[in-house]
């Protein structure tokens, strides 16, 4: 390094250090004008530092950044991030180095796709509108990019005027893409499905009901489902729905009408670049019907997985962070994460007693009932305060003796508890004295058994 070159890095250090500062927490928030803006003033920064303008740019920097903190976090398992990484690392992996003896394998599809979207039906004449009664139609858009081996990525959108976006909605949505792949794409054979995980569209016992059984009728043979952590930004497929909807929204300037679901996709499908399928509102009703008469299940921490998969019908897998690792074999229940199995056929016939005593995941509707919360193997009755993903706020109270129980005074003793913690509900303690309280009988024995005293 010359004196020029110290020179140099001795000016433009301080400048980086000052823009880099926490760069990867507001750079991903910065709009275009914003970045563009900034990349000015270093523009003119190089100038004088250099004399050509040849320092890195800030998308350089931001991406520099964002991997050295990533790599530090994968580097340290205190970290909170730490899992959060991992997975995200695995995610990233599953379509370079975990297929790289062979290329995407021309059996696997992936599928991210993004939370559908609403768009607001519009005339090019508001006036018009009025005639209409005023209120207008809203279209759901279900958008996600098909990425196939040696082809293109293919944009796709299904558009309906079913204002539902449950997994009959989701799964209606994704039917014209299943039979694309079953007709065009023969040897499809895996389907790898990505999305974030909001428990209303995907998170839940019916996506999950559905995916280990549907696709195995139509002949594909795996199927994974990968969750992102909500809000991980935009990704592809919301820019499908966002430039639709611009499209969508330039028609109307031109004069054209958009009055509903039908002729949103009538007008597009022929101007956009996106693969456009119409969905009708009794496709989805249909599904809804049928998924009614399937005995529904829950599994305990569904908020923490982070992939199902389905192998063979009717058999689901979930682990908390996904895995690829044995993909190129066409592997993908490898054991690592502690995968866990459950058959959908058994858990439908649980125990019902147990059932009575314990629901299967504690939900809004508890709030403010009476449960046993199990802490250090001694139960403790308390009152349900508040949910948290699969925790439990609980107001406990205290023992002082064997089924014998009392409020702590002066402080409350309030604390969260995770959802397996939570022994039984039942409908309220019995009073002994003015202080304490005991668990109705038939409660205290389903707990010792529990507990194997
Ligand atoms: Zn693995």
């Amino acid at each position: 390094m010359d004196f020029k070159d110290t020179l140099q890095l001795l000016q433009s250090g301080p400048i980086e250090s000052i823009l880099t500062g926490c760069i990867t927490a507001w750079y991903s928030s910065c709009t275009a004008l914003n970045r563009k803006a900034l990349q000015r003033e270093v523009k003119t920064a190089a100038q004088h530092i250099t004399r050509t303008s040849e320092l890195p740019s800030m998308e350089d920097l931001y991406t520099q950044r964002c991997r050295r903190k990533a790599t530090k976090i994968i580097k340290d398992p205190s970290h909170p991030s730490y899992k959060l990484f991992c997975h995200c690392c695995r995610l990233a992996d599953s379509s370079a180095a975990a297929f790289e003896p062979e290329p995407p394998g021309l059996r696997d599809s992936f599928i991210p796709q993004a939370i559908s979207e609403n768009y607001a039906c519009k005339y090019s004449n508001e006036i018009q509108s009025v005639h209409f009664g005023g209120s207008h139609q809203q279209v759901t858009l279900h958008t996600g990019v098909l990425y196939l081996a040696n082809q293109a990525p293919m944009p796709f959108c299904t558009v309906s005027p079913s204002r539902r976006h449950d997994p009959p909605a989701v799964w209606a949505h994704l039917d014209p893409i299943l039979q694309f792949l079953a007709k065009d794409c023969t040897n499809v054979q895996n389907l790898h499905f990505f999305s974030d995980g909001p428990a209303t569209q995907y998170k839940n016992c019916s996506n999950f009901h559905i995916l280990s059984t549907e696709p195995h009728q139509r002949g594909f043979s795996v199927v994974t489902w990968n969750f992102f952590e909500a809000s991980h930004g935009k990704g592809a497929p919301d820019g499908v729905g966002a430039a639709l909807k611009r499209t969508a929204d330039t028609l109307v300037r031109q004069g054209k009408d958009i009055p509903d679901a039908q002729s949103f996709f009538q007008l597009l499908k022929d101007t956009s670049k996106v693969k456009l399928f119409y969905v009708s509102e009794e496709e989805v009703e249909k599904r809804d019907e049928h998924l009614r008469q399937v005995p529904l299940f829950t599994i305990k921490g569904t908020m923490k997985m982070h992939e199902v998969l389905s192998v063979s019908p009717s058999i689901l897998k979930y682990r908390d962070i996904s895995c690829f690792c044995r993909a190129a074999e066409g592997v993908f229940d490898c054991p690592c994460h502690s995968l866990q199995e459950v058959g959908l056929v058994a858990m439908e016939a649980t125990d019902q007693t147990e059932r009575d005593f314990r629901p299967n995941a504690i939900e809004e509707h508890h709030i403010g009932q009476w449960c046993v919360v199990r802490y250090d193997d001694e139960p403790y009755p308390g009152i349900i305060l508040q949910l948290e993903e699969n925790n439990v706020k609980v107001k406990c109270m205290h023992r002082n003796g064997v089924n014998k129980f009392f409020w702590p005074s002066p402080r409350d003793d309030v604390n969260w508890y995770s959802d397996d913690q939570i022994m039984c509900l039942f409908p309220e303690p019995l009073a002994l004295n003015k202080r304490s309280v005991q668990i109705e009988q038939q409660f205290w024995e389903f707990i010792m058994r529990k507990l194997d005293k």
